[in-house]
């Protein structure tokens, strides 16, 4: 193992091989360590869903050119990840939430998102077998999509190593080096790397990470909350092939795996804050409910798996993102929530500029997502936060 390197990335999930490979392609010497395998944290656990159907200008526009770097993201890395425009489509059940969508299609349109407010009639045509009759109309962005998270991450590792990255799996972080309030790299259960620049991308993890660094756990309330997902057989292609997603029905939501055909779906049923991934049978139930009520053929397929994951919530449900001005070299990206996928591609580029070059072309709102917002006591608007 190397024992020195201009910047350490903690966490090899999208967000952590994002990151090390944007730096890797900007010349800089980075290694990057797992404590398990990589992806095995939320990113292999998550719904695949891409969105820019978010609430507010900032999240909107880092997913807009988010889904820009998704579109060229197999021929950047040279490895198919699968990336594929099949849209999210909301369903309203009431007249507020028609109005609540019209108000949203109007601020995605004002940053080029091309949402649009749709009959249940039209709806169904995109989702054939969709239970139309329960709603009163969709709100439909069809550049909205999905992607392989293992194909995603395994694409990123291998490019980063290729432009000479290391990356170290099984390799756990067991303190942060400071001196004088400057990082000088990570202790792991295999050895000392000695670093003038230290990445947190831990996501439900980073708050054990900044305590290393000494700094309070509650300085970026990161909680980890247990969400889950089952997964049917596969299904014939083309059926529910958008994220579709009535929000009234307890943030329920589903759509078939990119790959293979098999229907994902989940629900705003969430747990903790736990470090526990056992999955539940109260989630079983619960997302079956909400389910069959959207796509009713669903009765018919078989479950084949259940799983756990976290969503990563910081309290206003948008991440930590920047340079922690307390330590010089240490920097945070993490806090994910339901988003962390899907935002992947752009703050991988981000951070690695911000690293670099202590600023970034990608439109990412640095102070929206100041690591220093909390304890000033400033909380963004809740984003929205379902897969
Ligand atoms: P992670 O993938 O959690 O990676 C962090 C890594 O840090 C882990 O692998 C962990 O092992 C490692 N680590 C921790 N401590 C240490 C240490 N001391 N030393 C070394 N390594 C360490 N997002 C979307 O964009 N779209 C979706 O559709 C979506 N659906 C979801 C559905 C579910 C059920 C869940 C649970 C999440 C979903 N998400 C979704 C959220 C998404 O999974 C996460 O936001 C995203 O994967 C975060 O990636 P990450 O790399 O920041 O974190």
């Amino acid at each position: 193992m190397k024992s020195k390197a201009d910047v350490v990335v903690i966490g090899g999930g999208s967000t952590g091989t994002s990151i090390a490979y944007y730096l890797a392609k900007l010349g800089v010497d980075v290694v990057l360590v797992e404590k398990s395998y990589l992806g095995s944290g939320s990113t292999f656990r998550c719904a695949t869903g891409i969105r820019q159907q978010f609430t507010d200008e900032a999240n909107i526009k880092l997913m807009k050119y988010s889904v820009e770097k998704w579109k060229t993201l197999s021929e950047e890395l040279e490895y198919d990840i699968n990336f594929k425009q099949t849209g999210y489509l909301f369903l309203a059940t009431t007249e507020e939430e028609v109005e609540a969508f019209k108000q949203n299609i109007k601020l995605h349109n004002k940053f080029g998102v091309p949402t649009r407010l749709i009959t249940p009639e039209e709806a169904k045509e995109i989702v054939p077998p969709l239970n139309a009759d329960e709603f009163l109309a969709g709100q439909w962005n069809p550049t909205d999509g999905k992607a392989n998270p293992f194909k995603t991450v395994f694409a990123f590792a291998r490019k980063a190593k290729e432009l000479g990255a290391e990356i170290y799996e099984y390799t756990e972080v067991t303190d942060i080096i400071v001196e004088n309030n400057e990082t000088k790299g990570v202790k792991t259960n295999r050895g000392t790397i000695k670093a003038d620049a230290v990445v947190n991308a831990a996501n439900a993890w980073a708050p054990i990470i900044n305590e290393m660094a000494g700094l309070d756990k509650e300085f970026i309330p990161i909680k980890p909350y247990k969400h889950q997902l089952v997964k049917t057989e596969p299904l014939k292609e083309g059926q529910i092939e958008p994220l579709v997603c009535p929000p009234a029905w307890n943030d329920s939501y589903l759509l078939q795996d990119g790959e293979d055909g098999g229907v994902l779906c989940g629900t705003g049923l969430e747990y903790g804050p736990t470090y526990d991934m056992t999955p539940t049978y109260d989630f079983l139930r619960e997302v079956l409910k909400w389910a069959t009520r959207i796509i009713p053929a669903l009765k018919y397929a078989h479950v084949i798996r259940q799983w756990a994951g976290f969503y990563a919530k910081t309290p206003d449900s948008n991440p930590a993102i920047g340079k922690i001005n307390y330590i010089d070299g240490l920097y945070i990206a993490a806090g994910f929530s339901g988003h962390g996928f899907m935002m992947a591609p752009a703050v991988g580029e981000a951070m690695a500029e911000l690293i670099v070059k202590g600023k970034s072309k990608v439109p990412l709102d640095w102070e929206w997502y100041d690591p220093h917002r909390f304890e000033r006591g400033e909380l963004r608007s809740t984003a929205f936060q379902i897969g």
